[in-house]
């Protein structure tokens, strides 16, 4: 039964569509339990640089307030949970913690979309074939789980190598004995699944699996409809059994110890 997803997002991200509470009014008609919002996070760079992609840092009070008020509206009908799905970026995330230090953030997925920061690096879903970039993926995926900031790893097959195979199987190996390490749960993805991506990196599963990781999906909704996805949710949870993945509720993602605070 898919009755709980703790990643969704908002329309302050610029590429998702809905108010909030058509998303809670979805998980509500498909009698999810628990919803938990992670737009993309807001994050302060340099010389006045801003990507599209992710909320400002002025509309953090507005995210929380917006959450907090359906959290009580929907008070026994649904529990709500408020997060990010922030990229680990050395350079900034020190600043990006202050930033939300103030606010009831209560988890932050690992979404590392860019290699570095977005501002120097490159992007980690593009196909490459260097054996660096793979390399640099799984060195920031594991210093950011090391940090214990983070709840889970959204997508962490999201990184598109197409280089040596071997080198791609030493390297998420690396990867998941860390996660494993760091008791950070790995998220499959229902998004990679729906649109049909380069993820599920069905590789990718048949190591975590060999590793012993524990898994969790989430929605990616970033439309009211995606909330609850039964079709990709029935195939992830194949994958689950084909792999011998060690299949875990979303909720687990809250127990693990890991605070943004
Ligand atoms: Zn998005
Ligand atoms: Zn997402």
């Amino acid at each position: 039964m898919f009755t709980q997803s703790f990643h969704n997002h908002t329309w302050r991200c610029n590429h998702a569509t809905g108010t909030e509470r058509e998303y809670v009014e979805n998980a509500v008609a498909h009698d999810m339990t628990m919803l938990g919002f992670s737009d993309h996070a807001p994050y302060v760079f340099e010389n006045g640089y801003y990507s599209g992609f992710r909320m400002k840092p002025d509309q953090i009070k507005g995210y929380f307030e917006t959450i907090g008020a359906l959290k009580e509206e929907y008070k026994g009908k649904i529990q709500i949970f408020a997060g990010f799905e922030a990229e680990y970026y050395p350079k900034f995330f020190g600043e990006f913690l202050k930033l939300i230090d103030d606010y009831p953030c209560e988890y932050l997925l690992l979404g590392q979309h860019f290699l570095y920061n977005e501002m120097e690096g490159r992007d980690s879903f593009n196909a490459f074939t260097e054996d660096k970039y793979l390399i640099q993926y799984v060195d920031q995926v594991s210093e950011a789980m090391s940090t214990g900031k983070f709840c889970c790893v959204a997508h962490p097959d999201v990184i598109h190598y197409e280089g040596s195979p071997a080198l791609y199987e030493k390297e998420i190996t690396r990867l998941c004995e860390n996660a494993k390490k760091y008791s950070v749960p790995l998220e499959i993805n229902l998004l990679g699944i729906r649109t049909h991506r380069h993820y599920p990196n069905m590789k990718f599963w048949e190591i975590a699996g060999q590793v012993g990781n524990t898994v969790v999906c989430g929605s990616d909704a970033h439309a009211a409809k995606d909330v609850w996805d039964g079709a990709s949710f029935g195939l992830a949870m194949e994958m689950a059994r084909k792999y011998r993945l060690k299949w875990t509720a979303a909720c687990s993602i809250l127990k693990g110890g890991h605070s943004p605070k």
